[in-house]
């Protein structure tokens, strides 16, 4: 299918503990913003690891931008933010404007360097984000608002098709968390990105998704938000109160 960005079909995974991931089936079309919700351990990371290819698939399937994953090469289509900020060495010897850098070395052959055009497109993206005053600091100098406004600005500086956040906001106070968001939903509507951006906080995504994805192991809900407040099993889960916060439109 044309607008098929990701998709997967029974898609299990597991650790050496056991099985954290079952029977994973769902579809995510060019545009789409999809908020993956569940409690801590529902797979949530797992699934997102899956679906780049960072862990391995026990059974089932799952394809990105139309290709099997194991035939998948555009991986510079691709912007990830990772769940762990402390992946980021904080006395890493860097700038900010060099480490939104490296997001663009992934598209280049040898020699990687960058050019002219590279330093202006680091500028307008930091522009974009409203970091450009950062960009001769050091990113050990940074806040936690900061450094995740620069991953941010690394993971979209390429132009990807596909974002994927996993819990970017989990270190922000709650008025730079939703400025967070708000620059996603952004993102996503002035460029068309897709969008995937895990969270345990079900309760902002539905002011910025499309669609919501609750996991708990297995999807116990995939669809719309308006779906998900008609949902009768969704009342059942959650409590029609809770149900109608989630949902953020009625
Ligand atoms: P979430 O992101 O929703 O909090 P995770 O995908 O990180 O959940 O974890 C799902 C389950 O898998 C949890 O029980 C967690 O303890 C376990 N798990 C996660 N990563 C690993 C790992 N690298 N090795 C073993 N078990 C793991
Ligand atoms: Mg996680």
């Amino acid at each position: 299918m044309p607008g098929e960005i990701v998709s997967t079909k029974m898609l299990s995974c597991s650790y050496r503990e056991g099985r954290v991931l079952e029977d994973i089936s769902f579809l995510v079309e060019r545009g789409d913003y999809v908020g993956i919700v569940g409690p801590n351990g529902s797979g949530k990371s797992t699934l997102v690891k899956a679906l780049l290819g960072l862990i391995t698939v026990n059974s089932g399937s799952a394809s990105l931008f139309g290709s099997r994953l194991s035939d998948f090469r555009d991986w510079h289509k691709i912007g990830y933010l990772p769940q762990s900020l402390h992946l980021v060495n904080p006395v890493f010897p860097a700038t900010v404007h060099e480490t939104v850098g490296l997001g663009l070395l992934s598209r280049k052959k040898f020699p990687k360097r960058l050019n002219k055009s590279d330093h202006t497109k680091i500028n307008i993206t930091l522009e974009e984000l409203a970091i450009l005053e950062l960009e001769r600091k050091m990113i050990g100098e940074l806040s936690g608002g900061q450094l995740q406004r620069v991953l941010l600005a690394r993971a979209i500086v390429n132009d990807p098709e596909l974002l994927v956040l996993d819990e970017p906001t989990a270190a922000l106070d709650p008025e730079t968390r939703d400025r967070f968001y708000g620059m996603i939903a952004e993102i996503n509507r002035s460029r068309g990105v897709t969008v995937l951006l895990v969270t345990h906080d079900s309760g902002a995504i539905g002011e910025h998704a499309s669609k919501m994805l609750y996991l708990d192991k297995k999807i116990l809900f995939y669809g719309s938000f308006d779906e998900f407040c008609c949902s009768p099993e969704m009342s059942s889960l959650f409590g029609e109160h809770s149900q109608h916060l989630m949902c953020h439109r009625h």
